[in-house]
């Protein structure tokens, strides 16, 4: 059944490309109406598999911690752990619009699953497609496209997150063919089971962000251990850790792009990847809004349905609006993307619209259910904590605020000048 589904997902890559030359620019470049046939004939694939595979294991997962190896997988089989990568080297060709609706519909069924698919396609796929050489390509892309094996990004650092730029994890010549690494990063999605990490330090720290490489470490290599599994509010059945090097030896062949492009390779990923957390964080809160729609229907209070009350209407007025705000936001990011156009301000302002919509979706939906909304016998509990990371990881509220901010006085310093 999911080769089946896999050679749709192929046929729409093909009826997606024509569509991109002339629907994406029509309709969601400028009137931001509608998205292409091809796209909506993903997101039914997807919404159908989530609502097969992922909702009804989603509470058990997430009360287990159990990373979901057999769904990733199936994920895999899909083509959604390769949606942005090219036909010719085995992936799903499909474009940026087309992943964002995908991490909608798989979040919407299951959070963790989410994020999975998200640090694996848009952290580490991303940059090795995007900089890596043929023989990197080969080597830590091609064998990492079906759910088999899955990769990690590693920027942060236990003392620097936000601030990026302050790597301390040191890399130094070991001898003509091998660098040597040593020091810690921090939270990193996908640790326990990534078999490659894109790991970013810098080998002088005096050119401050200009000093940062990105390597690739495999699995196994000699000095590189994971820290404890994190125990987290929310998407639990992702995995978090610190990746730790200790006179980790690699060889020189792993250093992806130039020496010294680390900085703006991590940036650039992270503009992508702000668009998959978009998607991410508009699943989470159009589960809550099904859930409380749901609940809404069902439940008498004073002799009414709920959903007869004006309180109760203007809560869901509210989610839905801001949840169709924030989808058009992402939505737009993602066509930029598509047509090579400047997207890291429409990227950020995504990604705080729909993680703010999801964090108030999740409190509303918990509200409306009353009691039931603050035990686990119902959804709307899990979503509310799986919501909150979406405020965090890939730049925080305040840092998205400070691009959209520092994009926008640029944009009118170069009108008025
Ligand atoms: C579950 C999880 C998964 C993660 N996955 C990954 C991963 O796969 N790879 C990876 O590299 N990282 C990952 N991270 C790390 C994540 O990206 C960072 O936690 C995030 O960037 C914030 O960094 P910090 O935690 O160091 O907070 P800090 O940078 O210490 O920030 C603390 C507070 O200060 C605010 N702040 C900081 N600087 C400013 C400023 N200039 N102006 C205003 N406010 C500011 C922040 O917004 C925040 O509210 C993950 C984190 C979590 C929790």
């Amino acid at each position: 059944m999911f080769t089946k589904t896999n050679h749709l997902i192929k046929a729409l890559a093909q009826r997606a490309a024509v569509f991109q030359q002339c629907a994406m620019s029509t309709h969601i470049g400028s009137s931001l109406m509608t998205i292409p046939e091809s796209h909506e004939m993903l997101r039914k694939t997807c919404r159908d598999f989530a609502d097969r595979e992922l909702k009804p294991v989603a509470a058990q997962l997430d009360k287990s911690h159990q990373y979901p190896i057999d769904l990733v997988k199936k994920l895999g089989d899909l083509g959604l752990m390769c949606v942005e990568v090219g036909e010719e080297l085995g992936g799903s060709g499909l474009d940026s619009l087309a992943y964002a609706i995908a991490m909608e519909e798989i979040s919407r069924g299951c959070a963790s699953c989410g994020v999975i698919m998200s640090a694996h396609n848009s952290l580490y796929i991303g940059p090795l497609v995007k900089y890596g050489n043929e023989k990197q390509i080969d080597q830590f892309v091609k064998p990492f496209l079906h759910g088999e094996r899955v990769g990690c990004f590693a920027l942060s650092e236990p003392g620097n997150g936000s601030d990026a730029g302050a790597a301390s994890t040191v890399v130094k010549e070991h001898d003509q063919s091998t660098y040597v690494m040593n020091g810690t990063k921090a939270w990193i999605t996908n640790a326990h089971e990534a078999e490659a990490a894109v790991v970013f330090a810098t080998t002088d720290k005096s050119l401050k962000h200009k000093g940062i490489s990105a390597f690739i470490v495999k699995k196994g290599t000699e000095g590189f251990s994971l820290g404890k599994k994190e125990d987290k509010l929310g998407i639990r059945a992702s995995s978090t850790s610190n990746l730790i090097f200790e006179d980790c030896v690699f060889p020189k062949e792993n250093l992806l792009g130039k020496k010294g492009d680390g900085f703006k390779i991590a940036m650039t990923t992270l503009d992508s990847g702000r668009i998959g957390i978009a998607g991410q964080a508009l699943g989470i809160a159009q589960a809550a809004l099904d859930c409380a729609v749901d609940y809404a229907q069902k439940r008498q209070v004073f002799g009414k349905q709920l959903t007869q009350l004006q309180a109760i209407q203007m809560k869901l007025a509210d989610m839905e609006m801001r949840l169709q705000s924030a989808r058009l936001l992402t939505w737009k990011a993602a066509a930029l993307k598509c047509q090579g156009e400047p997207f890291t301000k429409f990227a950020a302002m995504a990604k705080l619209a729909a993680s703010e919509c999801a964090t108030f979706n999740a409190h509303q939906a918990i509200q409306i259910l009353g009691g039931m909304g603050y035990v686990s016998d119902m959804p709307a509990e899990r979503h509310y904590r799986d919501a909150r990371i979406t405020e965090i990881y890939e730049g925080t509220s305040e840092i998205q605020r400070l691009v959209i901010a520092g994009n926008l006085i640029k944009e009118y310093s170069a009108t008025s000048s």
